[in-house]
């Protein structure tokens, strides 16, 4: 599931300042991260691994239930992600197209493609912008209005893989959409992974749980985002986390056992997901 070699990364990072300083020296790692790496520990942490921040207010008798290094990549490997996402000349990273129907979906040679879904309002379109945050010319449209993304927008990430950022359900969600979405998510053969996405002030919702069925349905290996972290007091982040990780652990087969909590805002998570998905597209091999 995870890339051979993405073991015991952060307990590398802050246990060892040496790894950190020479990793910021780098000529691997870009500008961009170097400067991440010299924040302070404890908001280096928050900043690259929320869910141990989470942890840290758990009871040690209550840690065992958060899956939280299974995937738990060295600072080596999230700084390689990062370039992974970092438009360049020999790395171009655009919007492609868009469609409302699978069979005007651009015919993508790229081999891998992640997507991503949620309610509308979930923070989708924020999400997509803050990990194209170091392709500054691509645009995502961030919607003010709920329902505001209504076809399936295609991004290429180099010659790494491809995002498509689906239609929002739920609230004026557009009619074709269960034909839309579902149709994809059952066609696409080249899909890796579906990352959907939870509002972590609200918990998983109806609807939510509709999109989950359709991924348990289809057998697809899918992740939970939970986004928006920034919104919560910890008290009320880490029972909404716990809530969700048990639901994780008792009633899907698919989805991936590790949450991903992030911020659009404080950028918490987002160079963690990067790194996931650089990995889960074999782009980290
Ligand atoms: P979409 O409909 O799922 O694409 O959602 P948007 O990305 O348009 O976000 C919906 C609303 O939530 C907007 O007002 C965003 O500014 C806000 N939002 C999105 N992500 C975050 C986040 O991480 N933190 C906070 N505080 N607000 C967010």
């Amino acid at each position: 599931m995870v890339a051979p070699g993405l073991r015991l990364g952060a307990e590398r990072l802050f246990e060892m300042p040496a790894v950190l300083e020479r990793l910021s020296r780098s000529n691997s790692t870009s500008q961009a991260f170097a400067e991440v790496l010299r924040l302070p520990k404890q908001q280096l942490r928050k900043l690259l691994y929320p869910l141990q921040e989470v942890e840290r207010f758990l009871a040690p008798d209550r840690r065992q239930d958060l899956h939280l290094r299974i995937f738990d990549p060295s600072p080596e490997d999230i700084a390689r992600a990062d370039k992974v996402f970092t438009a360049t000349k020999g790395n171009r990273i655009d919007y492609v197209s868009s469609a409302v129907r699978i069979d005007h979906a651009p015919d993508l040679f790229r081999p891998e493609v992640v997507c991503f879904i949620g309610r509308s309002n979930v923070g989708k379109s924020s999400l997509i912008k803050a990990l194209f945050s170091l392709a500054p010319e691509v645009e995502v449209r961030v919607s003010k209005k709920p329902g505001h993304t209504k076809k399936m927008n295609f991004f290429k990430v180099g010659k790494h893989f491809t995002v498509v950022d689906m239609p929002g359900y739920g609230y004026r969600a557009p009619e074709d959409f269960v034909d839309m979405v579902e149709t994809y998510l059952k066609e696409r053969r080249n899909l890796k992974r579906t990352f959907l996405l939870v509002d972590s002030v609200v918990g998983i919702q109806k609807t939510d749980n509709i999109a989950i069925e359709m991924c348990e349905e289809f057998a697809l290996p899918y992740v939970i985002v939970l986004t928006k972290i920034d919104k919560s007091s910890k008290g009320h982040l880490l029972k909404q986390v716990l809530q969700i990780q048990k639901f994780v652990n008792t009633k899907t087969q698919g989805c991936f056992p590790q949450l991903f909590p992030v911020s659009a805002v404080t950028f918490s998570g987002i160079h963690l997901l990067r790194c996931f998905i650089a990995s889960v597209t074999g782009n980290l091999d």
